[in-house]
């Protein structure tokens, strides 16, 4: 396997003390694996504003590993992103994933003076210059609310063009759906790494409702097997482990620039992928 691919691992910034600890140590299982960034999660409308930029700058400056903090633009005005731009830039962090953001249910409408990431985009741009290497988001089973594909990727060459360096993917159990959209947008001129996300399978409840209000396909056979296992965990585990691994083998094959794993602040599931595919550390 290429050694220029790149790996990151996601957190997202816990309520409590207890929580946060946990994340931390987690964060310093995963340091071990030497991976190239980690990233923390945003609440669209600033409602983990200090714990994300808290949470950055402990995994910096304490675990050492590179961190990108999520910024949404639902609900933020210019003036709440340029101050959290500026805190990010003069505590040398160096990556951003700009995201539209989806705002919690109860926040009303969406407000806010930039209405989609690509505007986001320009704006770290026009605000930062060549600062941030910016990530963004791509959907090759298309984003929920995009009135089609074709729509849909229109907007991510917007992204793209904007001046996003890189993307990651929203979560997908189908590697097909990967490579088509990969091979459609380069046909539209974007040549950006578009880096697959990855959902370890570990609880299928909780799988089923993100993936219905992401918009995430879990296939028919997937689900029929999780679905039978009922509440026996580790079957559960070693089936979801079996079938993310072999999706992820294909994608690397395939040419995926690397790999992003959503984990939920868990070291294990991620590192069971990790090893399976004896990624480098
Ligand atoms: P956009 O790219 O703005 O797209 C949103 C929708 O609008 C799409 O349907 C698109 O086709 C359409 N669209 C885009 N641009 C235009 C335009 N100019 N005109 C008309 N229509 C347009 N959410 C959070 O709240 N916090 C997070 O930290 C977070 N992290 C994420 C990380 C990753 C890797 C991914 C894949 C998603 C993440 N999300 C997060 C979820 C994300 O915010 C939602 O999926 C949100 O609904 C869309 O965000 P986006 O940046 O893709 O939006």
């Amino acid at each position: 396997m290429s050694q220029d691919r790149r790996y990151s691992f996601e957190f997202f910034p816990t309520k409590t003390d207890a929580g946060h600890e946990k994340l931390i140590a987690t964060a310093r299982q995963l340091a071990s694996y030497n991976p190239d960034f980690f990233s923390c999660t945003y609440g669209a409308g600033g409602s983990t504003r200090d714990r994300t930029l808290n949470t950055v700058l402990q995994l910096e400056s304490e675990v050492k590993v590179p961190a990108a903090p999520h910024l949404s633009c639902v609900g933020d005005s210019k003036d709440d992103l340029r101050s959290l731009l500026t805190q990010y830039k003069a505590a040398g962090i160096k990556r951003i994933v700009a995201l539209r953001g989806d705002l919690p249910s109860g926040m009303g409408m969406a407000s806010g003076e930039l209405r989609h990431a690509n505007e986001l985009v320009s704006f770290i741009r026009e605000e930062t210059g060549e600062h941030f290497h910016i990530e963004v988001a791509a959907y090759p089973e298309m984003h929920p609310q995009a009135r089609n594909f074709e729509d849909d990727l229109r907007n991510f060459v917007r992204k793209a063009n904007a001046g996003a360096d890189s993307a990651i993917t929203q979560y997908f159990f189908n590697a097909d759906s990967y490579f088509y959209f990969v091979d459609r947008i380069r046909k539209l001129g974007v040549d950006i790494p578009v880096v697959p996300g990855i959902m370890p399978i570990t609880n299928y409840s909780k799988l089923a409702r993100f993936s219905d209000a992401c918009g995430a396909e879990i296939p028919r056979w997937v689900r029929k097997q999780l679905e039978a296992y009922g509440d026996d965990a580790s079957s559960i585990q070693s089936f979801g482990e079996e079938v993310i691994t072999q999706m992820c083998e294909r994608l690397l094959q395939g040419g995926a620039p690397g790999l992003h794993f959503y984990t939920l602040n868990q070291a294990e599931p991620s590192l069971a992928v990790w090893n399976n595919l004896k990624l480098p550390r």
